[in-house]
């Protein structure tokens, strides 16, 4: 017989024991999430609420690790403070998107210029009014997957920071897309398995290429995706060749 969840306090079944409440508590702890795993009891609101929160919680945790001890992110945050562009954790913040196919309903393009960031790399680059990132929780699929993209989006803030990048300006969009896919980890060849393209040769570089087209192709300045194109094109040699802060491609 299991204990019932609408009499908690019934001596009959607890208050003999020292631990009785806690281990009831614990119990409807467990019958409250055995519900909202079943979906038994509970709404879809519910269910929906419980699994965004679990989510973000679990975003947070991997956010604060990887801040602390990923190589590639106390590299890149320190060369952010000593550009003069310091990242106060709480500048980095995970929050439920609407759908890993659409950007979060809160995002609006006249503060974000890319707001589809969200469909490539579960991430954006939020620059006014303070420059934050964004990271949709839930949309990660492991703790690396947080990691690049974090790093993604601190090579747009690295390039805000030091360069003075116009959004609006293709050119200038598509030579930070380079260099954030290029450095970030985004085109890792295990994260191009994972996507199910399988390419040996030049399979890095291919990698780069596709996402920053899709990206500025994204972006409401750009008229078309031969326009996104043309502006990868144009500034391709140049910017991928330019690995800064780091010596080289991480
Ligand atoms: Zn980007």
């Amino acid at each position: 017989m299991v204990p019932s969840s609408s009499n908690p306090g019934d001596p009959s079944s607890s208050s003999t024991s020292p631990s009785g409440s806690e281990n009831l508590s614990a119990f409807h702890r467990f019958l409250r999430k055995a519900q909202l795993v079943s979906g038994i009891g509970v709404t879809a609101e519910e269910r929906t609420k419980d699994l965004e929160e679990l989510n973000i919680r679990r975003c947070e945790k991997m956010k604060k690790e990887l801040i602390d001890t990923s190589p590639l992110l106390v590299f890149m945050l320190k060369h952010l403070r000593l550009s003069g562009c310091q990242v106060p954790e709480q500048n980095i913040v995970c929050v439920p998107c609407a759908s890993p196919f659409t950007s979060a309903a809160s995002t609006n393009s006249a503060s974000n210029p890319h707001p589809s960031e969200t469909q490539l790399h579960a991430g954006a680059y939020l620059p006014f009014p303070h420059g934050a990132i964004k990271l949709c929780a839930g949309h990660f699929f492991s703790k690396q997957h947080v990691e690049s993209t974090i790093a993604h989006e601190l090579v747009h803030m690295f390039d805000e920071c030091r360069f003075k990048v116009d959004w609006q300006n293709l050119r200038h969009h598509a030579c930070s897309e380079i260099r954030a896919n290029n450095l970030s980890g985004d085109c890792k060849y295990t994260r191009e398995m994972r996507r199910g393209i399988i390419s040996f040769t030049k399979q890095h570089q291919a990698c780069v290429r596709r996402r920053a087209i899709t990206s500025v192709a994204a972006n409401p300045a750009c008229p078309s995706p031969a326009h996104a194109e043309r502006a990868v094109n144009e500034v391709w040699d140049s910017c991928f060749a330019d690995t800064r802060p780091f010596d080289e491609i991480y």
